[in-house]
């Protein structure tokens, strides 16, 4: 496995396996990686002659600068772990590099971004990471790209993007890995202090009865995200930041129940904010 950090070395690599028809998988990461990564990175090695895992902390995409700061970073441990799961290629960039002072070129998916987490992190977040994930899919050239359902918003607004703007590559949703207990693993995890952490599971626990309730009949939305709201304020000291019944196609509110949609929300705890979802095809699903 190597490890590249210039982008012109990444280019000429991925130039050399495009000459040599070698397909490219990509999973670009912000590192610190744990199992949900590695799902990505196993399938990425299986289904391609050559997997390409990036490690980028994007300052463009953190609205809040503390956030930034605090983001875990585990390069050395990253490293031996992409070549466990079979990566070719580790490309891990600098900020200087990817961002010189004269950069000035955004991408965005505006209707996509504008609900859950593009309206909570702010109009921003979405911004950084489409040009950031455009800026990698051209400086590696991966025929397939690998994200994980737990971003479920990020994976449909890139899936919208590489449609839009005619990238020649397939993008791949994998399912969320979990802990035992249920909680979606999350490289920020690591920073909910020990004794919040059986608090963690409430918001997964509520998603689950959200769509249990789905599947019992229940087509009242505001009433289900009334029922999920006061199932996770009985694990105090969490808060709320959002939660959603929505279209699976459009990320638009729902008022009574539709298929497909997503069960979605984000919480705080200890000061860490985590995700997750559970998408429904139907009733039955
Ligand atoms: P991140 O390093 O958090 O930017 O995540 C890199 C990729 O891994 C994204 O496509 C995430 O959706 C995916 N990912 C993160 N956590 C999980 C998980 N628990 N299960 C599956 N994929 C995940």
């Amino acid at each position: 496995m190597r490890v590249i950090r210039e982008i012109a070395e990444m280019q000429a690599e991925a130039r050399a396996n495009l000459l040599r028809q070698a397909e490219i998988g990509f999973v670009p990461t912000m590192g610190a990686l744990h199992a949900g990564h590695g799902s990505l990175i196993q399938r990425a090695a299986e289904e391609n002659e050559v997997a390409v895992v990036s490690i980028f902390v994007n300052p463009t995409q953190f609205n809040d600068p503390g956030d930034f700061e605090r983001y875990p970073r585990t390069e050395e441990e990253d490293i031996a772990r992409c070549e466990e799961w079979g990566a070719d290629i580790v490309f891990i960039p600098t900020a200087n590099e990817m961002y010189p002072a004269e950069h000035e070129t955004a991408v965005m998916v505006p209707r996509l971004a504008d609900h859950l987490c593009g309206l909570s992190r702010g109009r921003g977040h979405f911004i950084g990471v489409c040009t950031v994930v455009s800026k990698l899919f051209h400086i590696v050239q991966p025929v397939r790209a690998y994200f994980g359902q737990k971003d479920m918003q990020q994976a449909l607004i890139i899936r919208r993007m590489v449609a839009d703007l005619n990238f020649p590559l397939e993008i791949v949703i994998c399912p969320t890995v979990r802990e035992e207990d249920g909680l979606a693993m999350s490289s920020r995890n690591r920073l909910i202090p020990p004794h919040f952490r059986p608090n963690a599971t409430a918001l997964y626990r509520a998603l689950c009865l959200g769509r249990d309730r789905i599947r019992g009949g229940e087509r009242d939305v505001n009433a289900l995200c009334q029922m999920m709201a006061e199932n996770i304020l009985q694990h105090q000291p969490i808060e709320v930041d959002y939660l959603s019944i929505c279209s699976l196609a459009t990320l638009e509110e729902l008022e009574r129940v539709e298929f497909p949609l997503l069960l979605a929300g984000a919480v705080v705890l200890g000061g860490v904010r985590l995700i997750d979802n559970i998408p429904l095809a139907s009733a039955e699903a």
